[in-house]
């Protein structure tokens, strides 16, 4: 039995050359009548966010085989995926944009090309609570992983990947595993002519059920899909997490040892260690100070324990209500009493 065609344009994007709103071509017959009795005005591009030509396209409506877009004749394309998931990096964005707006959280999706084209991966961020999740499309070496893993993480709050099928190597999952306890990984359900995404978590024995994004919550720590278990601090403990909105105790920002390694720092948020790094700091040089800077750095090392409490108990909901960003914003403020003591005391 013959697979199907690849070398077929199954998707396009609506509108313009330049148009990020994607399309999959229902290959039966009946459905593309239906799809042109209900949108007579839609155009079709080889779109340029698809690694296209720019071409226009047209819906080519066969009885006895599939339908698929097709260049003008003369045309020269060298558009190198056509198949049903080849605009699926523009769904991903769709689908990120949609429920970033449900929870009127301010983000930003955007395609990443990493030298095959627009739809090697795309990158999610937060703006206020610098949360960066990246969705990859195109297989990575472990090398190619790490070092985007350096560019990611610089200026982020936490980093999460969440895989498309082949995309990780097999070290990499290793290394993911021993970190979080898991690996994230997406796939598409076509529903009429767009995709959707589902992500699941993957242990070494067990996954979680496929989820769309709205049963997945952003928090301080990242992204957490429901029913997986993450490893948290040094006690390598898996913490059940529940889906929102049912409220959950977020895992608690362990106190991670000093020169805890950079495996380990992944796991806890750079403020909470920021601030553990200063309390350090400041318990040290104040311990030969006089009684009254003694008293300061006292009662900034209290303040600091029940800051790193309250950050360790905010949830999903806290997130998208603001709650977590005014948080982060007393740890800042917080961090930088501490520094200023520290340089006064050096
Ligand atoms: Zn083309």
């Amino acid at each position: 039995m013959a697979g199907p065609d690849r070398r077929l344009v199954q998707t396009a994007v609506i509108g313009s050359a330049a148009s990020g709103l994607g399309i999959v071509l229902p290959q039966g017959a009946d459905e593309l009548r239906r799809l042109r009795r209900r949108h007579p005005a839609y155009t079709y591009w080889c779109g340029t966010q698809l690694g296209g030509c720019g071409g226009k396209l047209a819906d080519r409506l066969y009885a006895d085989k599939v339908c698929h877009f097709a260049h003008a004749p003369n045309a020269s394309c060298h558009r190198r995926a056509n198949g049903t998931d080849s605009a699926d990096h523009l769904f991903v964005k769709q689908d990120l944009a949609r429920w970033a707006r449900g929870g009127g959280i301010d983000a930003r999706a955007v395609l990443r090309d990493l030298g095959s084209g627009p739809g090697d991966a795309v990158d999610f961020r937060v703006r206020a609570g610098r949360q960066r999740v990246r969705f990859q499309f195109r297989k990575l070496s472990h090398p190619e992983w790490s070092s985007a893993c350096e560019e990611l993480e610089r200026d982020a709050a936490s980093l999460d990947w969440v895989f498309g099928p082949g995309s990780a190597h097999p070290e990499t999952v290793r290394e993911m595993r021993e970190a979080f306890g898991h690996v994230l990984r997406f796939r598409f359900e076509t529903q009429g002519v767009a995709r959707h995404v589902r992500i699941r978590a993957e242990e070494a024995r067990r996954s979680t059920d496929w989820v769309p994004l709205d049963a997945c919550a952003m928090t301080p720590e990242g992204l957490r899909v429901p029913g997986a278990r993450r490893l948290t601090g040094t006690s390598r403990r898996p913490v059940a997490v529940e889906p929102p909105p049912v409220p959950s105790p977020a895992a608690p920002a362990p106190r991670p040892a000093a020169g805890a390694d950079r495996r380990s720092g992944r796991r806890t948020s750079p403020l909470v260690r920021k601030v553990q790094r200063l309390v350090d700091e400041v318990n040290a040089l104040a311990a030969s100070a006089d009684a009254d800077v003694r008293t300061t750095a006292e009662r900034l090392d209290r303040e600091a324990a029940s800051w790193v409490e309250r950050y360790g108990r905010l949830t999903g909901p806290d997130f998208w209500s603001g709650k977590a960003t005014k948080t982060a914003a007393q740890g800042d403020g917080l961090a930088g009493r501490l520094e200023k003591l520290a340089r006064r005391l050096e």
